[in-house]
């Protein structure tokens, strides 16, 4: 656990380079710790170490952790694909859904938050790279539905993420970073109704001082925080 501790201050340090370098305050980039196939007291650890809020891909693990006080006073979002059917174990059990990626999970987070009476946080996730592997607005379509945020009471957009494509050389995700912070730009400055954009979700183990350089205002850092993970075990 010591490892996490140590991995977290680092992380730290190369956040606040990172933010110096853009002549940006250290202050206004989270650390989102992406946790999954992190058991609870992994993730405790890594609450303890410091990191800002805590972020989980899978309804499952979100369903275990959180009566297990995986997070702590820490906010936890939503970062994984969201089936509609799983909207109520995660709509108001979540601080921030970061991954709305389509118009019909907007539909049902909004019927879910009306039913409880809440207004849940969201942010929409762009396929900025156009990938046909990972789901997504394009560009085009998160300004359209920014738009009609006004229809939505029970949700509030907060900002973007986005899962630039894997790239080959270091710097290789800087285009798609500048251009998720020209589309938050421009989104915010349309000033459409229950729309904030001050969120910017961008950046993992393998990128996040590019992502910081050009905008971002969370990362979601996994394997750089908790080591690799193991796919086909179960720890
Ligand atoms: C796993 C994951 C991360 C973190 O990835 P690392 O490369 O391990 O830092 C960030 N965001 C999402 C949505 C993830 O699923």
């Amino acid at each position: 656990m010591q490892e996490i501790v140590n991995n977290v201050a680092a992380i730290r340090a190369r956040m606040a380079e990172a933010a110096r370098e853009a002549g940006r305050d250290p202050a206004e980039i989270t650390l989102c710790a992406a946790s999954k196939m992190n058991d609870a007291q992994r993730v405790r650890a890594a609450v303890e170490a410091g990191v800002d809020c805590c972020g989980e891909n899978r309804v499952q693990e979100l369903v275990e952790k959180l009566p297990q006080g995986a997070y702590g006073q820490k906010p936890v979002h939503f970062i994984g694909h969201l089936q509609t059917n799983k909207v109520n174990k995660v709509v108001g059990h979540v601080d921030l859904i970061q991954s709305v990626d389509r118009l019909e999970l907007l539909a049902a987070i909004e019927k879910q938050a009306a039913k409880l009476g809440l207004v849940q946080k969201i942010l929409f996730e762009v396929n900025i790279g156009a990938e046909a592997s990972k789901s997504g607005f394009t560009p085009a379509g998160a300004m359209d539905a920014a738009s009609h945020m006004a229809e939505y009471p029970h949700c509030h957009l907060e900002g973007l993420m986005a899962i630039p494509p894997i790239s080959e050389e270091p710097g290789g995700n800087s285009k798609y970073f500048a251009q998720m912070h020209q589309l938050l730009v421009d989104i915010r400055a349309k000033k459409y109704d229950n729309v904030s954009m001050a969120c910017l979700s961008m950046g993992m183990t393998d990128d996040f001082p590019d992502a910081i350089r050009a905008g971002s205002t969370m990362i979601r850092v996994g394997t750089a925080i908790f080591g690799a993970r193991h796919y086909g075990t179960n720890t």
